[in-house]
């Protein structure tokens, strides 16, 4: 699965290594054993239930006899007030039984299930990056959720419906044997075939087309969470007809498909009814012709009819219960998938936590490409950050530069070579001690839907409501804040569109000032600013970056003349190095001729200072 993306609908196709049955068996036979008393406690009170459950129609048969005989006088009414009185008992037995055993499951039940979906969020969270980018957020919460009811559909046919009957059908036939070989041997051999029957239209028949109709379903969740998601976008290019269209494909190609599961589950049930006509009509031919007496040919035909109808409702679900373990299993499959994928970025086995210090970074000889990619991005790249260096990274869209800072931040594992801050391997110590020693303001800040205060206590969950506003103050956040409604309690939807992009982004470095990290990484962290706002806040990052080593990456050059060292960044290359002055400086250099593009479009920003032989060369062209 790691390889495997939501992306695509045709990735879902149902053929892709679908997960096997005792696989996912496994898998929810180790959350049982978790629970190893209340798992027990449910298969003693099933057995106890089938063996009383047994004697129904043994003492249905015996209350007619009796009966009958009350009628000739030959019993007593005693005789058929016991009788009725065990056939009663046994009914409350019976009831009285299923209701401890079912409490106990339903405490059971609701334990595995909370785990199940925990086990999956905690999993998923932990997934790199990469995973995420190929997968929508919509489908992989539709998978745990999904999973996570699948399992209880699953558990309850397996446990309460499946195994009781399974237990009782092995009752019947030993006590049908006892009482004439011919019927255990009739009774056992039709219920197998019935079974048999039942099990084969169940997964190669009626199972394929729910695996299909599912994908189909994952594919409708991940098209609704696509266009929903991208609303704005949708908006802002009036295709709201376009999106339409693409979701009609999606939901009309799941009304077929499911169609084609419910009417193969049809098929398979009108199967089974025919097969159980034939149990019964077997079982009493059986009866009649071998019993001679009239009284055992009474006796005999009450007992198949009570036995039939005490199996016939378990009998009746069992292809229906096949059929939704089987389907279960199919829902599971997704959780069980995500269970079994390994993080892709996974610390090493006792990892030792990252160790802040002065903020050296060292990239070396490091080779680094995307899985989709067709070749690495950065071959042998060698870049040393000099503690408390602001360090800027400039270049064109798609040069590396944001990639350079995910490495940073171990986002990513590289194929070769070595990164460490302050002598530390960052693939060798925790990825959250690694990662909370980094602040990162990014692009595109994301929030949570959740009040302001919280968005912005998240890099310190322990910070005051003083820390708070000193650091919204710092960002300039807290003009605005300060004018809602609810101050730092408004909820600011969902990823923050509540916000403007410069609030957000605003937001964003409020939460980087408290962080109060060693290592900044300011990815485009102002690019939503207007210019009065963004001069204020560069006050603020200027002080935020004292003493620490920053990242600095920006397409507007000049909010990074101050940087101690500018790297030029072209096609995952290093191009140029040095100062703003410096590059400036150098003829034909890309960094100037990045500046000079900028002049030409900003009025406002200064003619850069070059020298005599740049300014010639500047003018012939
Ligand atoms: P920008 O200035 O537009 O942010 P950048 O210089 O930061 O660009 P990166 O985001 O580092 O560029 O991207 C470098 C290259 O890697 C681009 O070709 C981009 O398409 C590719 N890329 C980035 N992220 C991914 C990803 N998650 N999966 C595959 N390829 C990616």
């Amino acid at each position: 699965m790691s390889g495997a993306t939501d992306m695509p609908p045709a990735a879902n196709a149902a053929d892709e290594n679908p997960t096997a049955a005792r696989e996912v068996l496994a898998f929810v036979w180790g959350y049982w054993r978790a629970v190893p008393l209340r798992f027990a406690g449910m298969l003693l009170g099933t057995t106890l239930g089938v063996v009383l459950e047994v004697q129904i129609p043994r003492l249905s048969a015996d209350l007619v006899v009796v009966v009958e005989q009350l009628l000739r006088d030959a019993a007593a009414p005693a005789d058929a007030w016991r009788t009725a009185g065990w056939l009663l008992g046994v009914f409350g037995a019976v009831f009285l039984v299923k209701q401890l055993y079912l409490r106990n499951w339903m405490y059971l039940a609701s334990q595995v299930m909370q785990q199940l979906v925990a086990d999956g969020f905690r999993r998923v969270q932990r997934f790199s990056q990469e995973w995420h980018t190929n997968h929508f957020a919509g489908s992989t919460q539709r998978k745990i959720t999904r999973g996570m009811w699948a399992y209880d559909s699953l558990a309850d046919t397996l446990v309460i419906d499946l195994g009781p009957a399974l237990g009782l059908l092995v009752g019947f036939t030993i006590a049908m044997g006892l009482r004439d070989p011919a019927l255990g041997l009739y009774f056992g051999i039709a219920v197998s075939v019935f079974l048999a029957a039942s099990i084969a239209m169940s997964i190669h028949y009626v199972a394929p087309a729910n695996v299909l109709s599912n994908d189909a379903d994952t594919t409708v969740g991940g098209a609704l969470a696509d266009s929903i998601t991208c609303n704005t976008v949708v908006k802002s290019f009036g295709s709201e007809e376009r999106e339409d269209e693409r979701f009609h494909m999606a939901s009309q190609d799941w009304r077929l498909k499911s169609r084609r599961a419910w009417l193969r589950s049809m098929d398979a049930g009108a199967v089974q009814s025919v097969l159980l006509l034939c149990l019964l009509g077997g079982l009493l031919g059986i009866v009649l012709l071998r019993t001679e007496a009239a009284t055992d040919r009474v006796e005999g035909a009450v007992y198949v009819i009570a036995t039939y109808l005490v199996v016939h409702s378990y009998l009746r679900n069992i292809g229906w219960q096949v059929r939704n373990a089987q389907r279960a299993i199919n829902e599971l499959d997704d959780l069980v998938e995500i269970a079994r994928t390994e993080p892709q970025v996974e610390n090493v086995p006792a990892a030792p936590s990252f160790q802040p210090g002065p903020g050296a970074i060292d990239f070396d000889d490091v080779r680094f490409g995307y899985r989709n990619q067709p070749r690495p991005i950065f071959e042998k790249l060698c870049v040393h950050v000099r503690p408390g260096e602001k360090l800027a990274l400039v270049g064109e869209s798609g040069a590396g530069k944001s990639t350079f800072a995910k490495l940073v931040q171990r986002l990513y594992d590289i194929d070769a070579g070595r990164i460490s801050i302050d002598g530390q391997d960052v693939s060798q110590v925790t990825q959250e001690s690694l990662r909370t020693a980094i602040s990162v303001v990014p692009q595109e800040p994301i929030l949570f839907h959740r009040s302001l205060a919280e968005n912005i206590a998240y890099a310190r969950p322990g910070a005051s409501r003083d820390e708070v506003i000193r650091a919204a103050r710092q960002a300039h956040a807290h003009e605005f804040i300060d004018r809602l409604d609810h101050g730092y309690e408004t909820l600011v939807g969902e990823r923050g569109v509540k916000l403007s992009g410069g609030e957000r982004q605003r937001v964003a470095i409020a939460r980087a000032i408290l962080a109060d990290a060693p290592i900044l990484v300011l990815d485009e962290a102002t690019s939503s600013l207007d210019s009065l706002t963004e001069h204020l806040i560069q006050e603020a990052l200027t002080t935020l970056m004292r003493g620490r080593t920053a990242i600095v990456i920006a397409h507007r050059l000049s909010t990074i003349r101050q940087a101690d060292r500018i790297l030029v960044f072209d096609d995952g290359h290093i191009i140029e190095e040095g100062s703003h002055d410096e590059l400036v400086r150098r003829a034909g250099g890309r960094y100037r001729e990045l500046v000079q593009m900028q002049a030409f479009v900003v009025d406002a920003l200064e003619e850069p200072e070059v020298e005599p032989e740049a300014q010639d060369s500047r003018e012939s062209a």
